[in-house]
């Protein structure tokens, strides 16, 4: 098989079957019930998911779950990530 080599600064969306590049990294914190959207980290804890543009927008949090977007990269990407409704 030939895989393409990627570069180093390459992280794969954490989706399954997802072949996207990471372009944020989203640290859910259970604890305290809050999902922070920060610049793409290096890491791979398993907290940290590594969302490509596709999945960043559609990304939803857990009900009652605060979210807070720290990233300090802008650009063209905008994305907005719309707080699950409180009501069912
Ligand atoms: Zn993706």
């Amino acid at each position: 098989m030939d895989e393409p080599e990627v570069p180093e600064a390459f992280k794969a969306c954490s989706r399954n079957a997802c072949k996207s590049a990471a372009v944020a990294t989203l640290d859910c914190n259970y604890m305290a019930r809050r999902v922070t959207l920060e610049d793409l980290q290096p890491d791979s804890e398993p907290d940290h998911f590594h969302l490509c543009v596709d999945h960043l927008k559609r990304f939803r949090p857990p009900m009652g779950w605060q979210i807070e977007d720290v990233r300090t990269v802008s650009g063209p990407i905008e994305i907005v990530i719309q707080p699950a409704r409180a009501s069912a």
